[in-house]
């Protein structure tokens, strides 16, 4: 062989397949495959992008200062023990190669977020997918997959793409029962989400231990996928550690300045999780109706059982002709299922209305 060789690794790496947002033929598209968020971005971090363009011969602050602080006040954290990065994707990245690399064990349940599995195999670390039960993360199960070479535990909370949440009992029960030594990497990217009253997204369980990691983004229900912000809330050694390797301007003037109004926007997360808690449920119950097994989310997302691939194939492809855009899970190991995000009230209708017509076409076709 001649020419560059990759380490070995990357090839084991298959490409993440993101949400689509075209369809052939169709004028216009629903796009319910990213969980973005329904009501698009906030109207004051627009107008701060728009700002921010006047500025852009002008490098960033590298460390998001003014970002840092504003997340620091919303949520009662330490700034300085906050990291920003483009979308918590960046930050998964950092923590692998900081924290695993080749030699270790890094562990995530079976349907966890793709990015572990990419960004742990990227640093050479061998990725250990544990089983669930029942979809959601099985705390034993991870308790006893841990080896002396175990160096990470992803794990998302609300989970992507099952919707399934821990309770803080069990995730305390977790970070104890795991060795010292093991980083316990808590994502939540769909914390605001949750409207359990005893969630603890992260930053409890942080601040009374030293070897915890919480993750949020500005992609959900913020609206701001498109901007790559995201955070990391930890231990100063810790936060230290990842701003050594992080790009030392990633986050641009437009999205520091688009996170800062977005976190000042009156309303905006309340609207946002009234909307979701109302039509998450509207949307559920009308799938159920229609036949279709819904699993319990607690993030702006349903995960639609179709009971076998070929069902949820031909429901996909009906919905695709229709113009509507959801998530195929075979790359999740779910390939009966699609998992569908929480749109407006009109694109939550006409999914559903979509649905059960393709439910009572596949009833017909099984009695003729
Ligand atoms: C969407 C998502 C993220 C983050 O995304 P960024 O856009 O990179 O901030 C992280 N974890 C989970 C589980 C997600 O669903």
């Amino acid at each position: 062989m001649t020419g560059p060789q990759p380490n070995p690794q990357i090839l084991a790496i298959t490409p993440y397949v993101a949400g689509e947002s075209r369809v052939v033929g169709a004028n216009r598209v629903v796009k319910l495959s990213s969980n973005e968020g329904a009501f698009g971005p906030p109207p004051g971090a627009q107008a701060a992008f728009r700002q921010a363009a006047a500025e852009m011969h002008r490098y960033p602050d590298g460390d998001s200062r003014e970002l840092r602080r504003a997340i620091g006040k919303r949520f009662g954290l330490d700034p300085a023990r906050i990291v920003c990065g483009t979308g918590s994707d960046e930050l998964i990245q950092h923590i692998c190669h900081i924290w695993g690399g080749p030699g270790a064990d890094i562990l995530m349940s079976m349907h966890g977020f793709t990015m572990y599995q990419i960004s742990g195999t990227y640093s050479g670390a061998r990725v250990i997918k544990v089983p669930e039960r029942n979809l959601t993360a099985d705390v034993d199960a991870l308790l006893a997959a841990v080896t002396p070479a175990t160096k990470i535990l992803f794990i998302a909370n609300p989970n992507n793409p099952t919707g399934s949440l821990l309770a803080p009992a069990e995730l305390a029960r977790l970070r104890a029962g795991l060795p010292a030594h093991v980083l316990l990497v808590v994502d939540a990217a769909y914390a605001e989400y949750v409207t359990e009253p005893d969630y603890d997204a992260g930053a409890g369980l942080v601040a009374r231990t030293d070897n915890t990691l919480m993750l949020r983004t500005f992609s959900k229900i913020f609206g701001m996928g498109g901007m790559r912000v995201g955070w990391a809330y930890g231990t100063r050694e810790m936060i230290d550690l990842i701003n050594r390797v992080r790009g030392v301007f990633n986050l641009t003037i437009a999205s520091q300045a688009a996170a800062v109004a977005a976190l000042a926007e009156p309303g905006w997360v309340e609207k946002g999780v009234a909307h979701n808690t109302e039509w998450r449920a509207r949307l559920a119950a009308a799938l159920e109706k229609a036949g279709i097994k819904v699993w319990p989310s607690h993030g702006n997302f349903l995960l639609a059982d179709f009971a076998t691939p070929e069902r949820a194939r031909g429901a996909d492809a009906f919905l695709r002709g229709r113009g509507i855009i959801v998530r195929p899970m075979g790359g999740y190991d779910l390939p009966a299922c699609l998992r569908i995000t929480v749109g407006t009230a009109e694109e939550c209708t006409l999914v559903a209305d979509a649905l059960e017509t393709f439910m009572a076409a596949e009833a017909a076709r099984a009695d003729g």
